[in-house]
């Protein structure tokens, strides 16, 4: 194993990225070594771009990735009790040291609301170690759970859903889909396109995909939407076409995966009297947005939830589901383009001008 690793370095808010040599880890008895295999840019990396988040530069990008064991600290087991060996590829649950001794771990049962929580790619230092995926190797460090990736998935299929596949499940576990209702979701990005496909997966009925260009609308119809709506469309008339496909109720069910804050005044329009809305494209400060609490909250009897990260569970559902049904939701094919660790700068942008629908890293193209 060589003693240090090359990576992607976000110095800090609009500066350039750079590659640094990280030494490499010395594996405590738990830990492990990956050999990355993709790594995605997600929209939560262009808002650490822009200083909309509070982090500790310099940092490694990268927080759900997949990889290749390549050493070990002693004996490593999944949560079933299944070693996991040199040579396996996994993924793992970025989020780790939730303490499960606060009161958001033990009282409100809201782990992702610890405060303790640590994330891969997010609050660590560069510093610290290899502790991003946009990095030839990253640090298992002890106690962060591995999936092993089964041999009927393969890896591009989880990475192309990456980030947004367990945003989107657990979104839609919030959502509590009864078989046959309606469902219109706002945002045709990642998180959206995973949301129409486990939608539709739940046995959603109509399934209204919402959002730009059109060939993201194209790409929903792949992944199970019934009916597309371009940004084009006026907002008022998107509402009216809602109306007219729901028997004139509005959606049982509204996920706004935008992240526009007129969405969320939009979708409440959308859904019907009593119906559900789940909020998951709001991780970082938009704006805001005028509400009318007596029409479109109170008198409508609305369901309003707000959705904050992931748990294990959904990590783990998700890779079980994405094995399950890569044949039938081209996740895979959500994959714009692929972007050694020379091109990251390259890959933020088309993230971020929304050129590309999923960019991930390949530091190792070798192994590719
Ligand atoms: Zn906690
Ligand atoms: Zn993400």
């Amino acid at each position: 194993m060589p003693n240090t690793h090359a990576a992607v370095v976000m110095p800090g808010p609009s500066q350039p990225l750079r590659i640094d040599e990280i030494p490499s880890p010395k594996l405590e008895p738990g830990a492990a070594l990956l050999r990355t295999l993709y790594s995605e840019v997600c929209g939560t990396d262009v808002h650490l771009f822009h200083g909309k988040l509070s982090v500790p530069f310099p940092i490694i990008p990268g927080h759900v990735s997949v990889g290749v064991v390549e050493a070990t600290g002693g004996n490593l087991k999944d949560i079933e009790g299944a070693p996991i060996k040199e040579g396996d590829t996994v993924t793992f649950l970025d989020v780790h040291e939730t303490c499960n001794n606060c009161y958001y771990c033990l009282v409100a049962r809201q782990p992702t609301k610890c405060p303790k929580r640590k994330v891969y790619g997010i609050s660590y230092s560069s510093t610290e170690g290899p502790l991003g995926g946009w990095s030839e190797a990253i640090w298992m460090k002890p106690g962060v759970k591995m999936i092993k990736i089964p041999k009927e998935l393969t890896p591009e299929t989880f990475i192309g859903g990456g980030c947004g596949l367990v945003t989107a499940l657990h979104s839609i576990d919030m959502a509590d889909i009864k078989l046959g209702e309606s469902v219109a979701v706002l945002g045709a990005g990642p998180v959206g396109q995973s949301c129409v496909a486990f939608a539709s997966l739940s046995g959603a009925g109509e399934i209204i995909a919402i959002g730009a260009p059109q060939s993201r609308l194209d790409y929903a119809k792949k992944m199970g939407a019934t009916y597309t709506l371009n940004l084009d469309v006026p907002a008022v008339a998107r509402t009216e076409t809602v109306r007219r496909l729901t028997g004139g109720r509005g959606v049982d069910v509204v996920i706004e995966a935008s992240g526009a804050p007129e969405a969320v005044s939009q979708g409440l329009d959308m859904v019907r009297d009593g119906g559900r809305m789940v909020i998951c494209g709001h991780y970082t400060d938009n704006g805001a947005v005028e509400i009318h609490p007596h029409w479109q909250l109170n008198r409508k009897h609305v369901d309003l939830k707000g959705c904050w990260g992931s748990r294990y569970d959904h990590f783990h559902r998700a890779v079980a589901l994405t094995a399950r049904y890569g044949h039938l939701k081209p996740w895979r094919d959500m994959v714009s383009g692929r972007y050694e660790l020379d091109k990251a700068a390259d890959a933020l942008r088309a993230v971020e001008e929304r050129t590309a629908l999923k960019a991930i890293i390949t530091p190792n193209p070798k192994l590719v």
